[in-house]
């Protein structure tokens, strides 16, 4: 009997241990707090930052601000030289307002009434021939060497539909026109406004004004297109087609570096040897900056995309501070993510800690809207799942805490936005380093001066914030580090 009662005592004590050790703290979920966030967020999403965009004074500023409250919770700087900040350049390339466009000498304003679609150097004076609707061209027999040709774009598409961004409908002109046009050897292309297109216009204008930014060596690097776009208003299709028009154009591309920046700060693990491996928080500071107006407002505020997240990561940070994890904790808020997840390819390529101790990377896009009981964790699904281990402890963690209705679509290979590849866990997964992406998906006010501090839902913010930090926790405190699934392949 006493023999009984000891196994029975021994067992009890073991069982307790082993929940004591991924058990999430009290003591940390309590840092947590919604008036933390709240307040985080109507400051970190302010008017005052214009909008964060990448490239620009107000990201930097954005970025200032993170550092402070890092500071404040207590982190270690973990960027270059002992301070939060990880600095790097960006190669950015966009047309110079000093070029010029004219049809039949009459000259076309920048971008109100033509868009330059693609980059490219160009110095052109020649006749327009004009192909009529893009569907009925006869791609087979058609010569248009050495040409600029025009056409209608028609491609029977609903550009308005919110999963259709505008650089996505120009990007199916292309793909189903366009570039066969360019293939065959014309030298510039004009698209002529559909209403639908007409509906987008403003919207679309903004991302080409935008221009491209990349990392030295990447692929937008440098501008290599040798083939102007232009789009021109639906008003311009009858000059275009009844008058043999002329066009002139004289495309001068600038190209410039700027810096951007990535936040970088950690809690030190309480475990003399586990200590030395970090589990990695990802954020992004950089938003949309001004842009056109939508109900008379210009600010693109970037609350959900992405300060939920970022404030999220400072009540994980306070929960953390608190209550230290046997792993380190690093939580790094990149730069740049929208012109190309700059800053989430720049820190896995120059990581300030090693980059093998790197156990997992729990990222988050947008987690602060939509139902109450809904959410979605990328990562999970093959080719996107990077870690087994990871997986299960995500799932548990939503049991656990909120227990949210999750959606599987978003993570699927052939779902149409492939978010995946959209968001800053992706530099790392393809490290095959463990990766997940949290997310309460897309809403009509997506990119819009509509995603301000207002429109969240704070008690939904503070659920993925708890999920996010019970699924650290596991990974902080396991005794193994997540498993790596093998020959890690992504479709893309
Ligand atoms: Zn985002």
């Amino acid at each position: 009997m006493k023999k009984l009662l000891l196994f029975l005592f021994c067992h009890l004590a073991l069982l307790s241990f082993s929940q004591s050790v991924v058990k999430t703290p009290t003591a940390g979920l309590d840092a947590i707090k919604v008036t933390d966030l709240k307040k985080d967020l109507y400051e970190h999403a302010d008017a005052s930052f214009k909008g964060r965009a990448a490239g620009t004074i107000n990201e930097l500023k954005g970025a200032a601000w993170v550092a402070e409250r890092f500071r404040s919770i207590g982190l270690k700087p973990a960027g270059d030289n002992d301070s939060y900040f990880q600095f790097f350049d960006m190669w950015r390339n966009r047309v110079a307002a000093t070029s010029t466009v004219s049809i039949n000498d009459r000259s076309l304003p920048l971008w109100s009434e033509v868009a330059i679609a693609q980059m490219a150097p160009a110095s052109i004076d020649q006749p327009i021939v004009y192909l009529g609707k893009a569907s009925a061209i006869d791609f087979k027999n058609i010569d248009v060497k050495g040409k600029v040709v025009a056409f209608d774009a028609v491609p029977g598409i609903t550009p308005t539909n919110i999963s259709l961004p505008t650089w996505r409908y120009q990007r199916l002109m292309m793909n189903t026109y366009g570039n066969a046009l360019i293939e065959k050897g014309a030298i510039a292309l004009v698209l002529i406004a559909d209403n639908d297109t007409e509906n987008v216009w403003a919207d679309a204008v903004e991302n080409f004004k935008v221009g491209t930014y990349d990392l030295e060596g990447g692929p937008r690097e440098k501008v290599t297109a040798t083939v102007p776009v232009f789009w021109v208003h639906a008003s311009a299709k009858k000059e275009i087609a009844e008058n043999n028009a002329q066009l002139k154009a004289n495309i001068i591309i600038e190209r410039f570096t700027y810096p951007s920046v990535n936040i970088v700060g950690t809690i030190k693990g309480t475990d003399p040897a586990l200590s030395k491996e970090y589990l990695l928080y990802s954020g992004h500071t950089d938003a949309h900056g001004i842009r056109n107006v939508v109900d008379g407002d210009s600010i693109y505020y970037g609350a959900d995309d992405n300060g939920s997240v970022n404030v999220a990561m400072l009540a994980m940070a306070r929960a953390f501070q608190k209550k230290p994890s046997k792993r380190s904790v690093i939580f790094v808020i990149h730069g740049a993510e929208e012109v190309g997840l700059l800053g989430s390819r720049w820190f896995s390529s120059h990581p300030t800690v090693p980059i093998e101790n790197i156990v997992a990377v729990l990222n988050g896009d947008m987690i602060g809207r939509n139902t109450p009981d809904s959410a979605a964790v990328l990562g999970l699904q093959a080719p996107h799942l990077t870690s087994n281990d990871l997986a299960k402890m995500v799932l548990e963690a939503n049991e656990e805490g909120p227990k949210f209705k999750l959606d599987t679509q978003w993570d699927r290979a052939d779902h149409p936005e492939f978010w995946f590849f959209r968001s800053d866990h992706l530099p790392y997964a393809r490290l095959g380093i463990p990766s997940l992406m949290y997310t309460t998906l897309l809403h009509p006010d997506y990119h819009t001066p509509k995603d301000n501090a207002a429109n969240i839902d704070y008690t939904k913010l503070k659920k993925m914030t708890e999920w996010m930090y019970r699924t650290g926790w596991k990974v902080a405190n396991a005794a193994q580090r997540p498993d790596r699934v093998p020959n890690f392949k992504l479709e893309r």
